[in-house]
């Protein structure tokens, strides 16, 4: 307990996020019977007898997530819900219904508020999803908006991030590094506009990444496809923080090593100037971009015929045993991933 007369200050920066988040949940103990899986995957599982409720929260605010100077207000409500349903993708479930809890300022008028429940009505219809409920205040400083998503996950098809084993191939769908690259663009401009008003943006040509970045999807057509091809994956999250994040998040949930080859990492090939033009390395903006919702699972060997003609999916390593998290670049030389940014091994 915080005792104010004898103050015991941890800055939250010595934690980080995960350690906060450890922290506040580690004298948790779940007391229900039907609370099938609690805290440390991308949603909670409550057992509901022939299948589990998935259930996930997000919350996104001005400022720290988002920035209306680039952030169309309609994008910011579709972003939102997606990000929310990704989680519940990542479970291998099919989402359902989403609460809506926002916080305006008095400098939004009725009608801006109602252009960021467009983007979430549209997502709703896009994502087969209900809306049915969620709350309303006011802020004292800017735009919040909280979601909570639920879903259905057939018991034998839940997939956690701690099921790969050793020999499972590791497997991500899309690309990775656009949503981050996006977001330089954005930024770039901005400074462009604050230093000169009258400039015009230059966005041209950059579409795709600024999509990635302004109008996500969550990867539904991806949890279809698995199921379609009888693809059981063994352990699943959704790419919200980077690549490398996420794989350290499956190796240390599923207690295996896992192995990624730089060359096999999908990245747009508008990247690859764009990176050139920013002085970033490409490779880093893979690993570490984020935002990018796209799923990142592993299967086990046996189903990779199954998956490998498939251009919306990349096998990018495999699985052993051991721990941590290795990239084998592409002159051969094993690099120990970090969740931000990756250290050469001595010697
Ligand atoms: P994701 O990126 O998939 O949304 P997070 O990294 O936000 O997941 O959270 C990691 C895990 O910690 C999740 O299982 C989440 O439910 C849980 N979690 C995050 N914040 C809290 C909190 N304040 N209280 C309880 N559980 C939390
Ligand atoms: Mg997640």
């Amino acid at each position: 307990m915080f005792d104010s007369k004898n103050p015991q200050r941890t800055p939250i920066s010595e934690l980080g996020e995960f350690g906060l988040i450890d922290r506040l949940v580690k004298n948790a103990k779940s007391k229900l019977p039907n609370t099938a899986f609690a805290m440390g995957d991308d949603a909670g599982l409550i057992d509901q007898g022939e299948y589990f409720t998935a259930i996930t929260t997000d919350l996104l605010v001005e400022g720290v997530h988002f920035d209306l100077s680039y952030m169309p207000l309609k994008h910011l409500g579709y972003k939102s819900v997606i990000v929310n349903l990704s989680d519940v993708y990542a479970m291998n479930g099919t989402a359902e219904h989403i609460t809506v809890g926002i916080a305006v300022s008095n400098r939004f008028p009725v009608e801006a508020i109602e252009e960021v429940y467009e983007g979430i009505h549209l997502a709703c219809e896009h994502y087969n999803v209900d809306l049915i409920g969620g709350d309303t205040t006011a802020s004292s400083s800017g735009l919040m908006i909280s979601i909570t998503a639920t879903g259905r996950v057939r018991k034998e098809n839940a997939t956690m991030r701690s099921g790969a084993k050793d020999n499972d191939l590791i497997v991500v769908s899309g690309d990775v590094g656009g949503a981050y690259m996006g977001l330089q663009i954005l930024e770039r401009e901005k400074q462009v506009f604050i230093e000169n008003p009258d400039m015009q943006p230059e966005l041209g040509g950059h579409e795709y990444i600024l999509e990635r970045q302004l109008k996500p999807e969550a990867r539904k057509d991806i949890i279809d496809l698995l199921h379609k091809l009888e693809v059981q994956p063994t352990s699943m999250i959704d790419v919200s923080d980077g690549l490398s994040s996420e794989i350290l998040h499956l190796s240390k949930a599923s207690s295996h090593q896992f192995n990624i080859y730089e060359n096999k990492i999908p990245i747009d090939p508008s990247i690859y100037a764009l990176c050139e033009e920013f002085n970033l390395n490409t490779t880093t903006v893979g690993l570490n971009g984020g935002e990018d919702y796209e799923l990142l699972f592993t299967i086990g060997i046996e189903d990779h015929d199954k998956i490998k003609a498939n251009p919306n999916l990349s096998v990018i390593g495999y699985v052993k045993e051991g721990s941590g998290a290795n990239l084998i670049t592409r002159d051969d030389k094993v690099v120990e991933l970090k969740a931000q940014g990756f250290k050469h091994h001595e010697g």
